[in-house]
């Protein structure tokens, strides 16, 4: 019998604001983790979705928590971590925000043409200490060797899966519906699916977590 799960996804970008109307971002659009908790829910999983800036609608039976910037995100899941059984983590976090943001919309003429940057949190190694018998899937959006360097994510990251995808194929990657992917897992062999509907990546990604999920604890 299958076993409930609750699974937590991020999707998405982040945005790194300036000021209310300015921000620094990437070209995620979220379909990828908006499928995957589409995929989840279908199974009966219970799916709480954390999404970055995006316009799509939430899938049913989805629980879904917006965040706009890294630290929101970071705060989200660190909050809603002790709760699951997997973590998905699908969103493009930006790597960088400005070191400083006004409240208030800054004039042209206070601006410099010059902004200044500080690291954001990778959410993944910062959260890793609290990942116990949790499954912990990773993405890895690539343009150069996309297996040699998820290889080093799977590892520096602290994950049991990643999903690696070249994102300058046009049929993969962001915004469009398909994505052709490759497995890679600890102490298995890479496994590249064929270029399918980000929905059917969803249902595989999904098929991995639950067959790698910690057998139950012994009643009593
Ligand atoms: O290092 P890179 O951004 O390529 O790694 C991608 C993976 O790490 C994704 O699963 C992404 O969600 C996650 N990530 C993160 N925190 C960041 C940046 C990326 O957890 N600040």
């Amino acid at each position: 019998m299958l076993k409930n799960m609750k699974i937590l996804i991020t999707a998405g970008p982040t945005r790194e604001h300036l000021d209310p109307v300015r921000f620094l971002s990437n070209r995620s659009t979220g379909k990828m983790g908006f499928a995957i908790a589409q995929a989840a829910a279908e199974r009966g999983h219970t799916v709480t979705l954390v999404a970055g800036p995006v316009s799509l609608p939430t899938p049913e039976h989805v629980l879904r928590v917006d965040v706009v910037s890294a630290l929101d995100m970071l705060a989200a899941v660190q909050r809603l971590l002790p709760y699951q059984d997997a973590l998905v983590m699908s969103a493009a976090v930006a790597d960088w925000r400005p070191t400083e943001a006004s409240a208030t919309k800054l004039k042209k003429a206070e601006m410099r043409p010059v902004i200044e940057l500080e690291p954001n949190p990778d959410i993944l190694k910062t959260i890793r200490s609290q990942k116990g018998q949790r499954v912990f899937v990773g993405f890895a959006a690539e343009t150069g060797d996309p297996i040699a360097e998820a290889v080093r994510k799977l590892e520096t990251k602290g994950l049991d899966l990643i999903v690696a995808n070249d994102v300058t194929q046009p049929d993969a990657g962001f915004a469009v519906d398909t994505n052709r992917v490759t497995f890679i897992a600890v102490a298995e062999d890479p496994r590249s699916l064929p270029l399918q509907s980000k929905i059917d990546v969803g249902r595989e990604i999904v098929a991995w977590v639950e067959r790698h999920l910690p057998p139950p604890a012994p009643p009593g």
